[in-house]
C-alpha cells in the first residue's frame, strides 16, 4: 500500500523542452529548487538561503506536476511524488506515519525532490467534510510541518507541493520556513498553447495543419486539453483511415474536447 500512495522515480525523463510556455515560471522554479541542489556553492558564497518549501498553484493540467518532474531531470535527482488527497482519503489513520516515510525515503534517496500534489487535501483551514477524518487530517498537517522544520534548507532535499486552491490552504503551511515561495501556474496564452500544440503533435503525421489557428480558439484551454486536443485529432485520422492528420481532424477534436471540458465543469458548479 505504501508503494501507491509513494510514487518515486529516478530522475524522470521530462526535460524543459517538453513544456509549452511557463518560461519565467520555470526560470523561477529552476533558482529556487533545482540550483540550490546543483550550485549550492553560489548561495554559500552569497550568504542567502534558498527558499525552503515551494508551492505551485494554478488550475489543474496547467503544467505543474510537468515542471516539478522536469527539475528533478535537470538536476539528476530522485523525484518522490506523494498525493495529498490519496494520503488522505485513502490512507485514514496512516497519514502522519507516511508523511514520516517519506521525509526518511528522500533522506536516503538524496539528492531528491519531494512532490506534494493536492496539499490542500491535508492543509485547508477548513475541513470541509466534517467528518471524524479531521482531527486525522490535523495530525498529518502537523507531522508535515514537524518534518519541514526539522531539516536544513541547504540540503539536498527540495519539497514542493501543489495546488488549485491557494485560498484554502491554512497560513500555517505558508509561513517562513515552510512553503515561503509561491509560484502561479497560469493558464497558457495564445503562443504558450501554440508551443504547447507542437509539443504533442510533434510525432503525428499532419497534413496542412494550422496550428496557429487552433491555438486561437482554444482560448482558456489547459496544457492537458490540448494534449487530449492532439490525441483525439489523431484518433479521428485513425477512424478515417486516412494516411495524415488534417485540419478537419483537430477542429472537430477541438469541439469534442471543449464539449467534454464545460459539461464537467458544470457537473461541479
Ligand atoms: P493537476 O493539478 O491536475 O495535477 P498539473 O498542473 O500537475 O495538474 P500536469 O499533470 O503537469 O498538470 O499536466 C497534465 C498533462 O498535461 C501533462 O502530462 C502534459 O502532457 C500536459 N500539459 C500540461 N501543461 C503542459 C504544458 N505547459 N506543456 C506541455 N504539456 C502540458
Amino acid at each position: 500500500s505504501r508503494v501507491r500512495v509513494m510514487e518515486l522515480e529516478e530522475s524522470p525523463s521530462i526535460s524543459y523542452t517538453q513544456i509549452g510556455g511557463l518560461t519565467d515560471e520555470i526560470k523561477e522554479v529552476r533558482e529556487a529548487v533545482e540550483y540550490p541542489l546543483t550550485k549550492p556553492e553560489i548561495f554559500r558564497r552569497i550568504g542567502v538561503e534558498p527558499p525552503k518549501g515551494i508551492l505551485l498553484y494554478g488550475s489543474p493540467g496547467t503544467g505543474k506536476t510537468l515542471i516539478a518532474k522536469a527539475v528533478a531531470h535537470e538536476a539528476k535527482a530522485t523525484f518522490i511524488r506523494m498525493s495529498g488527497s490519496e494520503l488522505v482519503h485513502k490512507f485514514i489513520g496512516e497519514g502522519a506515519g507516511l508523511v514520516r516515510e517519506l521525509f526518511t525515503l528522500a533522506r536516503e534517496r538524496a539528492p531528491a525532490i519531494v512532490f506534494i500534489d493536492e496539499i490542500d487535501a491535508v492543509g485547508s483551514m477548513r475541513t470541509n467534510d466534517g467528518t471524524s477524518g479531521s482531527a486525522e487530517v490535523q495530525r498529518t498537517l502537523m507531522q508535515l510541518l514537524a518534518e519541514m522544520d526539522g531539516f536544513d534548507n541547504r540540503g539536498e532535499i527540495r519539497i514542493m507541493a501543489a495546488t488549485n486552491r491557494v485560498d484554502m490552504l491554512d497560513p500555517a503551511l505558508l509561513r517562513p520556513g515552510r512553503f515561503d515561495r509561491l509560484i502561479e501556474i497560469p493558464l497558457p496564452d495564445r503562443n504558450a498553447r501554440l508551443e504547447i500544440l507542437k509539443i504533442h503533435s510533434k510525432k503525428m503525421h499532419l497534413n496542412d495543419v494550422r496550428l496557429d489557428m487552433i491555438a486561437s480558439m482554444t482560448d482558456g484551454a489547459t496544457g492537458a486539453e490540448l494534449q487530449a486536443v492532439c490525441r483525439e485529432a489523431g484518433m479521428m485520422a485513425v477512424r478515417r483511415d486516412a494516411s495524415a492528420i488534417e485540419m478537419k481532424d483537430f477542429t472537430d477534436a477541438v469541439r469534442k474536447v471543449r464539449t467534454e471540458t464545460i459539461t464537467d465543469t458544470r457537473m461541479y458548479t
